[in-house]
């Protein structure tokens, strides 16, 4: 063997800093991982035992800079972690979880550095700090006491164990389900395949490659099974493919995530309680904008009625047309899809495989661009560079000239990817120890086609990540703390459920949303009946979501549940859950809630932000142009280029001049 120094570990020379992908090996995490941790820990040391009186800079900014290099190879090993797994990938990342958890621990517990960052924040009116710096030390101050600062002996110990203890079944949860994701799939005969347009077979086709078989498979993957619970007439086989997919997580076997789900959830009782809250949901609300429980169910059960009233008019309407059909019984979950696509047909005369050949993957991408140059006049151009997957791709991003970003893309499913579709950035911007352009990241897992052609949804699902890569990208901080999406939980779907409004607006589909193959532009008639169908079974998808969200907020407050299948039976049957649907996310393979900490008690977070974004958009409305030079400017300088500089509700105020109501949702729900 030769000798290989480790690339993680040396300066990136190579174009804009990029990771040198092409010379990492997998075995290079691990001493990666215990060299920056140690370079860390001494840094965190030297800040701590400092003889000097504490100041903003011996402090606060050393500590911005103590995690440098841990910063960087976390960065690459999270992103390929996540994006395109391996065995030795899982196993390293297995190890890392308690590793990382005890080491944010030791700061947490670091008395001499606390009493630090105590000391200035209780002098913070005498110590003349600009804006940024006065929410930094705030925000330093908040997150130490949350973290359990200022407990002591048992009490800080147990909470360590706890916490430890949560990292390590959160990646348990979130590992099994990639293995149910990855090891679930069944065989297509071709009688299998009647029906299904030629979209879904050629998804099929692909998964089965993919897999080394012959023909073609279903998968529990988003994006193959929704279409074949859509187009397949084969009842039998769309219940075999509907519980499998609904049961990820349940199986009793090596994979089940249910004892693991009540495990967590007792823990995080137990961490609130430690902390001195009435519960994890009061605990984990306090620093979003809804603050409270109280707060959150108000939103929630505002939207639950109206959805549910027109989902239970929707279901009958849909089990009419099964009996019509010639099917007797109840209208089943397995059944809503198939009908209401059927449905949208009749009603709309938009069918979903007439739309997708106007959604190519190169369109959107192009689309999503074009509308950043002309609201913030970004430009991007494509890089070769070496990544860590031939699929993924890269942009160098500037705006006049100057450098902003690297933006990567990867879009398409694979075995080795985790489901669903997130923005990361390997690196983030700041200005403090010299400017650092950030490296934002899309993924999603889009089927892969020659050319790959995405529904209505996925070409939504690409703006909105690009509207989370936007927040990153336009961020201008000098501290990385409080950088890009570095904001509240419920604030943070802002920017990508508004960038979602673009696609939407008639001009930029008139210029993008042309047919794959002839060039031509979505016929007028189409493109009408497409964005008249855009509240299309919104009151479905609306009680898919507002019950998840529900029993998320019911598992963090109060007791926490000894079973969490027979409370989330039980709040269902409270709420009244039409039967023909489901949650969007069963407890089982809620990863949102489970797979650590982001979302948990925080699901709702969508629709809070959903509250916003309507009337954020409605700004640009009124003001008589999608594209108004003076309303952009005011998103990029009071939203995208701010980060957490302030709290969420003075951000928004600065942008629009007030806070919104939920009106403009239920409206653009279609459920006012
Ligand atoms: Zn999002």
């Amino acid at each position: 063997m030769t000798a290989h120094a480790n690339p993680l570990l040396s300066d990136w020379t190579g174009p804009f800093g990029l990771p040198p992908f092409d010379a990492i090996r997998d075995g290079d995490f691990g001493p990666a991982f215990d060299a920056a941790m140690a370079e860390a820990r001494a840094n965190i040391a030297r800040i701590a035992t400092d003889p000097a009186p504490p100041t903003f800079a011996n402090t606060i900014e050393a500590l911005e800079l103590a995690e440098g290099a841990l910063d960087r190879v976390g960065g690459v090993f999270y992103t390929l972690a996540g994006a395109d797994s391996t065995d030795a990938r899982e196993d390293l990342q297995r190890d890392l979880a308690p590793k990382m958890s005890a080491f944010s621990s030791e700061i947490i517990n670091n008395r001499a550095l606390f009493l630090r960052i105590d000391t200035l924040w209780q002098s913070r009116d005498r110590l003349d700090l600009g804006a940024e710096e006065a929410r930094v030390l705030d925000l330093y101050h908040r997150m130490f006491v949350r973290a359990g600062a200022q407990l002591a002996g048992p009490e800080a110990e147990r909470l360590t164990a706890v916490k430890a203890r949560l990292a390590v079944l959160g990646t348990r949860f979130s590992q099994n389900l990639l293995a149910e994701e990855r090891d679930w799939f069944r065989d297509l005969s071709a009688d299998d395949l009647a029906g299904l347009p030629d979209f879904v077979v050629e998804t099929a086709a692909a998964a089965a490659a993919e897999r080394g078989r012959e023909g073609h498979v279903l998968t529990l993957n988003r994006s193959l099974i929704v279409p074949f619970l859509q187009f397949s007439p084969n009842r039998a086989l769309r219940r075999i493919a509907y519980e499998a997919w609904t049961a990820r997580g349940a199986n009793g076997n090596a994979a089940d995530n249910r004892a693991i789900a009540a495990e967590i959830l007792s823990l995080r009782q137990e961490r609130a309680t430690l902390l001195g809250y009435p519960s994890f949901a009061a605990y984990k609300l306090e620093p979003e904008m809804a603050k409270t429980p109280d707060a959150v169910r108000d939103l929630l059960m505002r939207v639950w009625q109206p959805a549910r009233d027109k989902a239970e008019a929707d279901a009958a309407v849909l089990a009419r047309m099964m009996h019509e059909g010639g099917i007797n019984g109840d209208l089943e979950p397995w059944d809503w899809r198939y009908y209401s696509e059927k449905r949208r047909k009749a009603e709309h005369d938009l069918d979903e495989a007439a739309i997708k050949p106007y959604f190519s993957l190169e369109a959107m991408i192009e689309a999503s661009f074009d509308v950043a140059h002309r609201l913030f006049g970004l430009e991007f151009r494509a890089l070769d560079v070496p990544l860590y997957h031939p699929d993924a791709r890269a942009w160098e991003v500037t705006r006049d000239g100057r450098h902003i970003a690297v933006f990567i893309g990867d879009y398409f499913a694979r075995a080795s990817k985790r489901s669903g579709a997130w923005c990361t950035a390997m690196r983030t911007q700041r200005k403090l120890g010299g400017a650092q352009a950030p490296i934002v990241m899309n993924v999603c897992n889009f089927a892969k086609g020659n050319p790959s052609l995405l529904s209505y949804d996925d070409a939504r699902t690409l703006f909105h990540e690009f509207g989370h890569a936007l927040h990153q990208m336009l961020s201008d901080v000098t501290y990385g703390f409080i950088s890009g999406t570095s904001v509240a939980r419920d604030f943070v779907e802002l920017p990508s459920q508004l960038y979602e409004h673009w696609l939407e607006v008639p001009e930029v589909l008139a210029k993008h949303a042309r047919h794959y193959r002839t060039g031509e532009a979505m016929p007028q008639d189409l493109m009408s009946r497409l964005l008249a169908a855009g509240t299309y079974d919104q009151a479905f998808a609306t009680v898919e979501y507002v019950s998840s969200a529900m029993v998320d907020l019911a598992f963090h407050e109060g007791p926490a549940p000894a079973d969490p299948m027979a409370r989330q039976a039980e709040v269902l049957g409270e709420l009244g859950m039409p039967k023909p649907i489901r949650m969007r996310h069963a407890t089982p393979h809620f990863s949102h809630v489970f797979s650590g900490d982001g979302y948990s008690s925080g699901y709702y977070s969508y629709m809070w932000s959903e509250v916003m974004d309507a009337d954020a958009f409605a700004a640009f409305t009124e003001a008589g142009d999608a594209f108004d030079p003076e309303t952009a400017r005011k998103l990029e300088t009071h939203i995208l280029s701010a980060g957490g500089s302030q709290e969420a509700e003075a951000l928004y105020t600065a942008f629009r001049g007030r806070m919104p109501g939920v009106e403009p949702l239920l409206k653009g729900r279609g459920l006012a």
